[in-house]
């Protein structure tokens, strides 16, 4: 055989990436990942059981998900006039979106920090990639933004509402000033809209060139991989047809349409974890080591002195949250936890007191 080497036929540019970094999670309190930590109430847990035992798996799933969008349209509020497109993940719909724009020469504009897949789908799609430094307390540099923006003319900008890993809310008019001076696509990432209740929703009426990304993930339901994209019924039909024809299985659509009609669980369990954060931001931020920043997600990302030793005493004592050190110069020594029940968020309260340096 004459085969070629791995370097001769693979892209040197996915050659150069690293993965997309998953700790190993087995036998630890989990607070890396922004799930939600309750389970469900044993008579949805049942029903759900219920059709999952008769659900057609022989089958092909409804590529089009009518039954759920429409139980998507009712849960979230969204009106007739705009169009949805679902993803497995929002992650999948943040892919289709690069790959739809890539051109040679396009770009994605950022802020950073930001979701890091923003910068590693750019990649795999082709497009440059400019991330536009937060400024002090990690808050939106308007300025910044809108002089790279001119500069790139980027095809793409990606803005997350809250930010993660940094989990606040950018300044609502610094953002509109942004979306009116992008030439491109707008996408406004509301992943932790149901804990910061704040959308951009009612602006898709009025700019055509903004989209609005969304995940059920972080409502309870990771596990299912769903998630989903609001915007003018043109540009996302030009984006649908990207989409792998069956991309949403059939059981995701069946028990993410039960669990939507159950919006009042998860709201309820949204509310108490809101609480838990107030509760663990304020407990956070009287250790003298610490210094924890706001947040209006489900996370609360926190700066110590040496990172690294703090994660892995954490570790040790069977807590497992996100190390973020060196993700970024602006993080460096930042650690992100997810908020977990309140028995859990006293856990690592504890580890995290134990394995402090002072
Ligand atoms: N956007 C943001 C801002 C996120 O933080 C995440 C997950 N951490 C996602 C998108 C992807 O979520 P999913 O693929 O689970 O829908």
């Amino acid at each position: 055989m004459n085969a070629n080497s791995l370097e001769q036929v693979l892209r040197e540019d996915i050659r150069a990436l690293s993965p997309y970094p998953v700790s190993e999670r087995t036998g630890l309190v989990l607070l890396d990942a922004m799930e939600n930590p309750h389970p469900l109430p044993e008579t949805l847990q049942a029903e759900i059981a219920q059709l999952v035992s008769h659900a057609a798996i022989n089958r092909y799933p409804d590529s089009q998900s009518v039954r759920l969008k429409e139980r998507l349209r009712d849960a979230m509020d969204i009106s007739s006039e705009l169009g949805i497109m679902l993803g497995n993940g929002s992650d999948e719909l943040i892919q289709i979106i690069a790959l739809a724009v890539a051109k040679p020469g396009a770009s994605l504009l950022t802020v950073e920090p930001a979701f890091v897949m923003y910068r590693m789908i750019a990649s795999y799609a082709g497009l440059r990639y400019t991330g536009v430094q937060l400024g002090a307390n990690f808050a939106l540099d308007v300025e910044a933004v809108i002089a790279a923006i001119e500069q790139n003319q980027p095809a793409l900008v990606f803005v997350a509402y809250p930010n993660n890993p940094t989990g606040n809310l950018f300044d609502r008019d610094g953002m509109t000033r942004i979306i009116q001076a992008a030439p491109g696509l707008v996408v406004i990432d509301e992943a932790y809209h149901i804990f910061a209740q704040q959308t951009f929703v009612p602006l898709l009426a009025e700019i055509p060139n903004l989209l609005v990304l969304r995940t059920l993930s972080k409502l309870g339901m990771a596990g299912l991989r769903l998630g989903f994209l609001v915007g003018r019924g043109d540009w996302l039909a030009q984006l649908e047809k990207l989409r792998l024809p069956y991309n949403v299985n059939v059981l995701t659509q069946i028990v993410a349409e039960k669990l939507l009609q159950h919006m009042d669980v998860l709201r309820v369990q949204a509310r108490e974890i809101n609480s838990q954060r107030d509760q663990l931001y304020a407990e956070l931020s009287e250790l003298p080591s610490v210094r924890a920043y706001p947040s209006d997600a489900n996370f609360i990302l926190f700066r110590v002195t040496q990172a690294d030793e703090v994660f892995e005493g954490l570790i040790k004592r069977g807590v497992l949250i996100k190390n973020l050190n060196r993700s970024h110069p602006l993080l460096k020594n930042c650690l992100r936890v997810t908020v977990g029940t309140a028995q859990q968020n006293q856990m690592f309260m504890q580890a995290l007191k134990q394995s402090l340096i002072p």
